[in-house]
């Protein structure tokens, strides 16, 4: 007869076996959670990054941008303290710009000639700041860029020696987008927005085509207190005059650092052209911010430069029509883009960035019968 285990025997194995698959249980749940932890912070990283908006070409690249940011934050610095210096406020101070019309010069002009026609008023960078008055703001002027060497030449040309004559203290930043994809003006806008923001604190950031040249000295380049200031009325050259519809607000467009926050900047979503000048001021009316102008409709002639033509965006009617909802999380809080190169150019500083790839295009609707 084969020998019965004992009854405690039994139990302790039973208990023993029990116990063990516990640990192993337990310790599988450790791995398990060790593993989410990890991938959790990886995520978090991941959207941090997304949320700064970088993704870097590589660790070399960055380490040169950075190097270069912070260089140039340090120059800012230095120009800027003369505050200390109790100026008086640049308001106060009698501009004599009234009825003062611009000689625009749109003959064309080689990089090097600009160069040398505007080193006396630049600050490496394209900065200016007066010697002689401390301005209310400090303000980024943005220009969406790509492959329009003569319009940017022709713009900085005229565009300085007005901001000067106004004592306004400005940077321009050129923000260039990629070959790669279709040309996204609003994207382009946020990437200057946050990548100014790193070199100083500007309270006014406005976005300038890079086509339009002002026609008046008093067409003053400030932000409003309160409310965005739309600038361009009329393209005098034009065949059509005046605005073409009152809520357009392309061209140039200014607005307070906290009103880009609450509007969670630009759409990043319109690629080629049209709308998302529209779509910025439902963002805009949605807060109840709608842009200004000044009384004088003079004051907002312009010149348009010529240039060819963008591919039109398929997508542009769509698009529109959901920008209240897409505002929320279609923006600075959804902003991706690597930034290939960052340069204080002797004019401007230069921003070169790759944009993720546009939306698909839609599908054609299903016929029916
Ligand atoms: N832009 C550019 N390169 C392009 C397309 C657009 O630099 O290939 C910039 C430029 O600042 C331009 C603005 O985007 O002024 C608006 O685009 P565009 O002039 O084509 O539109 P428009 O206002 O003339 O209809
Ligand atoms: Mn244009």
């Amino acid at each position: 007869m084969k020998p019965t285990k004992s009854r405690p025997r039994q139990f302790l194995s039973v208990t023993a076996i029990l116990l063990c698959s516990l640990i192993v249980l337990q310790a599988m749940q450790m791995i398990y959670q060790t593993v989410k932890e990890s991938s959790r912070k990886h995520d978090t990283n991941n959207c941090v990054r997304s949320v700064l908006g970088y993704t870097f070409d590589g660790v070399f690249a960055q380490k040169v941008a950075e190097g270069e940011i912070e260089r140039v934050k340090e120059s800012t610095a230095a120009v800027t303290d003369r505050a200390s210096r109790l100026l008086p406020n640049c308001s106060d101070i009698q501009l004599k710009l009234e009825g003062k019309n611009v000689q625009v010069n749109t003959s064309n002009i080689t990089n090097f000639d600009l160069k040398k026609e505007l080193e006396y008023l630049l600050q490496a960078g394209g900065l200016y700041s007066p010697e002689d008055c401390e301005p209310p703001d400090k303000t980024a002027i943005i220009i969406p860029y790509r492959d329009r060497m003569n319009n940017l030449l022709t713009l900085l040309r005229n565009l300085v020696p007005i901001l000067v004559r106004q004592r306004i203290h400005f940077r321009i930043f050129v923000v260039e987008q990629t070959s790669e994809y279709p040309f996204n003006r609003c994207l382009l806008f946020n990437v200057g927005f946050v990548e100014s923001m790193k070199v100083d604190n500007f309270t006014c950031v406005i976005l300038h085509d890079v086509d339009l040249i002002p026609r008046r000295y008093d067409n003053l380049y400030q932000c409003h207190p309160q409310r965005p200031r739309h600038f361009v009325r009329d393209r005098s050259n034009k065949e059509i005059r005046g605005l073409p519809y009152r809520g357009f607000i392309g061209g140039v467009l200014a607005m307070r650092r906290w009103q880009v926050e609450k509007i969670n900047g630009c759409s990043n979503m319109y690629y080629g052209w049209g709308k998302e000048d529209d779509d910025l001021y439902k963002r805009l009316c949605a807060v109840m911010l709608k842009p200004v102008r000044y009384d004088n409709p003079a004051l907002g002639e312009y010149i348009a430069l010529g240039h060819s033509k963008q591919q039109k965006n398929k997508l542009r009617n769509v698009m529109l029509r959901g920008a209240k909802i897409r505002m929320a999380e279609d923006g600075l809080s959804s902003l991706s883009y690597t930034r290939v190169n960052f340069l204080e150019r002797e004019l401007y500083t230069w921003l070169l960035v790759r944009v993720p790839p546009p939306p698909p295009p839609r599908r054609p609707r299903a016929r029916f019968h």
